[in-house]
């Protein structure tokens, strides 16, 4: 991406990302509702014009070349879109004469998506029928068939519990080694996040704030996290009182404190404010982005969720 942005009259929804994304990583874009995520891949994947600026994606220009663009994508958008009426099989065999899948190849090759997704063995089943992890599945191997060099998923799990959510991350990971695509995934989650990006883009307010591996933005921190629950209310008066604290915050209600060595800083700061809970950890993907953003990223995400996509249940 060389200075991409995209205005909507004065709010600046993706404002001049300049970043590379290496072949065959997972990428992870990182944000909390409207920082900007939705509207960057749909301009990378071409439903949108960029007011200013481009990007390559497997070397062409998402400006000047969006049809070639479009043959080396695949994508799944956060709302359901494959057709529930029909088979599984069926809604790949449409998708294969839409994107020309030739004849020859075309069974075999979505049986091997299918297989890759774990769903051979529901090929004739209707879609209706399917967990809410099977779908997204489904529209994972969807966007595999005519072998795309890059993949999309717009929050691939959002919505879905724990446990499918382990099962997808498996499929993803299968798909970057078997199919040795390049995966640019939005998510609000942060163990996703971390478990399945090689890198990580913090993006808030249409800019990205930070860029790194995960391992790279935790160490990043130093020290540890305490978190306490208190009557104070003047989060930079605490930090001013005790030297080891290198930054204090509120965010919902709790008292953040990033200090070098909670163990031996915690019964110090006990001491000197009157705390009614208070627990420590090494920094979490979830403290760098307070860190960074100074908010937490689980803004009801999956609350909105449920109340767009309520009628697909
Ligand atoms: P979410 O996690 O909620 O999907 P996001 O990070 O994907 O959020 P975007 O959907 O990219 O955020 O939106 C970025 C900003 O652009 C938001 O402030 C949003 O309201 C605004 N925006 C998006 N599309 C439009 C549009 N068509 N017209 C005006 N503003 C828009």
């Amino acid at each position: 991406m060389e200075s991409l942005a995209k205005h909507y009259g004065n709010l600046k929804a993706v404002d001049d990302l300049t970043l590379d994304i290496e072949e065959n990583e997972v990428f992870g874009l990182l944000g909390s509702n409207g920082a900007g995520k939705t509207t960057t891949i749909h301009m990378l994947a071409t439903l949108l014009k960029p007011t200013s600026g481009t990007a390559i994606v497997n070397g062409y220009d998402i400006v000047r070349q969006p049809a070639k663009v479009r043959s080396s994508i695949g994508i799944v958008f956060q709302a359901p879109s494959s057709d529930d009426i029909l088979t599984g099989y069926e809604n790949l065999y449409i998708h294969s004469l839409l994107y020309s899948v030739p004849r020859s190849i075309r069974k075999k090759r979505i049986e091997e998506v299918l297989e890759l997704v774990g769903l051979l063995d529901r090929k004739n089943d209707r879609v209706r029928t399917y967990s809410g992890g099977m779908r997204r599945r489904l529209e994972i191997a969807r966007g595999l068939l005519h072998k795309p060099r890059v993949m999309f998923l717009d929050e691939p799990t959002l919505g879905l519990d724990p446990a499918s959510r382990e099962t997808m991350w498996q499929y993803v990971r299968r798909l970057v080694n078997e199919e040795k695509v390049t995966v640019i995934l939005t998510t609000h989650y942060m163990e996703e996040a971390d478990k399945l990006c090689n890198r990580i883009g913090i993006i808030d307010k249409g800019k990205i704030v930070a860029l790194d591996t995960p391992a790279k933005l935790k160490a990043g921190l130093g020290g540890d996290v305490i978190k306490i629950k208190t009557k104070i209310k003047d989060a930079d008066a605490v930090a001013r009182k005790l030297s080891f604290v290198k930054k204090a915050e509120f965010v919902d209600g709790v008292l953040m404190l990033q200090v070098h060595n909670a163990k031996r800083d915690l019964p110090i700061l006990l001491q000197s404010i009157e705390a009614e809970q208070a627990e420590f950890s090494s920094p979490t993907l979830n403290d760098v982005f307070i860190h960074l953003t100074g908010r937490n990223i689980r803004e009801h995400a999956e609350d909105e969720f449920m109340k767009r996509y309520a009628k697909y249940d």
